[in-house]
């Protein structure tokens, strides 16, 4: 029988949160769409007022052409509205001015709409009502090519449809019936853009919502990857780098070594603590964690080079790697360790050679033929061992001829 495949959980991908009717996010959220949604309209205002200068231009042209002197009296107005469309476009090219970039695009449609208004009133040619029509078309301009936000449309529109009405209660050139028609034009030019202005909008809440939602998966992806980087690379007990970290970090610095091509100043020391088989035994595990942490935290304290790092090799061996030290002052710090250690004064009965805990060190340097991690931990590792050899508690080095002298 064939296994039922197996639904994944999935994550919220903003999709699935559900907008309003009137569309308005919470709090902050609001306001963080607020400014994508002004820099979405940056991004195509410019276009948008080129479109609308072109338009004005051969408006203005057409006008020159049908009536000389009526031209005379309407360039003015047309000037306001490209010097505004000009102006919408410098506001959406510029970051610091960005903010002035909604008012921009409503001074720009009311100055259509209300020029409109003002030239069908005082123009005396018979063509002059086809001026009311600038009403209809800044509600179209303002949703289709500037994308106002909605509510700010909304109420754009009717004050222009308002004002377009009082101009004809107000004056009697224009005849009821084409009045009607003019109005109901603009309100059905009005109904159609809004429409569309709300769809918009929602669909372009939508969108910022799952940017919204991914941008934060991305970061909490981010800083799960960076937690596991560190557990993968630190060790838990003593807080140093684990053997893993150490390679990577010693590749680092073996790689830099080789490519400076310099003096022979990368020093590895590795250092084990003086039978403690016995002090676990002695003194129980826990006992031998806390010493573990409290003998790491001396050479810790003590690398101060940016370089410099101390790693847990594994069991109760430690590594330090000193990126900038020659092997002479490598010695001098592996014997300043390895008194501090002692110093601690760690009550230790069941070691042989003293009454306290100690530490063996080998002392390895890069040159010769020790240039890679393997070879430097190979050579400290030697000197480690005839350390211990010749009664611990001592440090000892393999010198660049590969002689291991013991201090
Ligand atoms: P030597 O002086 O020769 O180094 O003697 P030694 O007893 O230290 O010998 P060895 O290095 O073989 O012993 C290591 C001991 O360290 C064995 C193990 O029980 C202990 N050990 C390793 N890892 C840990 C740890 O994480 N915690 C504790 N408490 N003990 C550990
Ligand atoms: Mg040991
Ligand atoms: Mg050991």
């Amino acid at each position: 029988m064939k296994d039922k495949p197996q639904r994944m959980s999935t994550l919220p991908s903003g999709s699935d949160i559900h907008l309003p009717w009137h569309l308005r996010l919470p709090g902050s959220l609001e306001r963080d769409f607020s400014e994508y949604f002004r820099n979405s309209v940056a991004s195509v205002a410019p276009w948008a007022a080129g479109v609308l200068v072109v338009l004005l231009v051969l408006a203005l042209a057409t006008e020159f052409h049908i009536s000389p002197q009526d031209a005379a009296h309407t360039w003015r107005p047309r000037l306001l509205c490209i010097m505004l469309a000009v102006a919408t476009a410098v506001a959406a090219r510029r970051e610091e001015w960005r903010r002035f970039l909604m008012p921009a695009c409503l001074a720009l449609s009311f100055a259509i709409a209300l020029t409109g208004d003002w030239m069908g009133l005082t123009v005396r040619h018979p063509l002059a009502s086809s001026l009311f029509l600038q009403t209809p078309l800044a509600i179209l301009m303002m949703c289709v090519l500037l994308r106002v936000p909605f509510y700010w449309a909304s109420a754009s529109s009717v004050i222009m449809i308002a004002v377009l009405a009082l101009c004809f209660f107000a004056t009697d050139r224009v005849d009821p019936d084409q009045a009607l028609v003019l109005l109901l034009l603009s309100l059905a030019s009005a109904s159609m853009s809004l429409f569309g202005q709300y769809i918009y909008e929602r669909l372009l809440r939508q969108h910022f919502l799952s940017e919204h939602v991914l941008f934060q998966h991305r970061d909490e992806l981010h800083s799960a990857n960076r937690m596991l980087e560190s557990q993968a690379t630190v060790d838990g007990l003593t807080g140093c780098l684990n053997r893993r970290g150490m390679e990577a970090r010693l590749n680092e610095v073996l790689h830099g070594f080789v490519r400076g091509g310099g003096e022979e100043r990368v020093t590895l020391l590795l250092f084990d603590i003086d039978f403690f088989k016995q002090y676990n035994d002695t003194y129980g595990h826990l006992a031998g964690d806390e010493c573990l942490k409290t003998v790491a935290s001396i050479p810790r304290s003590m690398a101060q080079g940016n370089k410099d790092f101390v790693a847990r090799y594994g069991g109760e061996e430690f590594v330090v790697v000193l990126a900038d030290t020659s092997l002479k002052d490598a010695l001098v710090f592996a014997e300043r360790m390895r008194t501090r250690i002692e110093q601690l004064g760690l009550p230790h009965t069941g070691s042989r050679i003293s009454q306290v805990v100690t530490i063996s060190v080998g002392v390895a340097c890069v040159g010769g033929g020790t240039r890679d991690t393997l070879s430097l931990i190979k050579c400290a590792d030697e000197a480690l061992y005839q350390a211990k050899g010749a009664g611990r508690n001592r440090a000892a080095y393999m010198n660049p001829e590969g002689r291991v002298v013991t201090l």
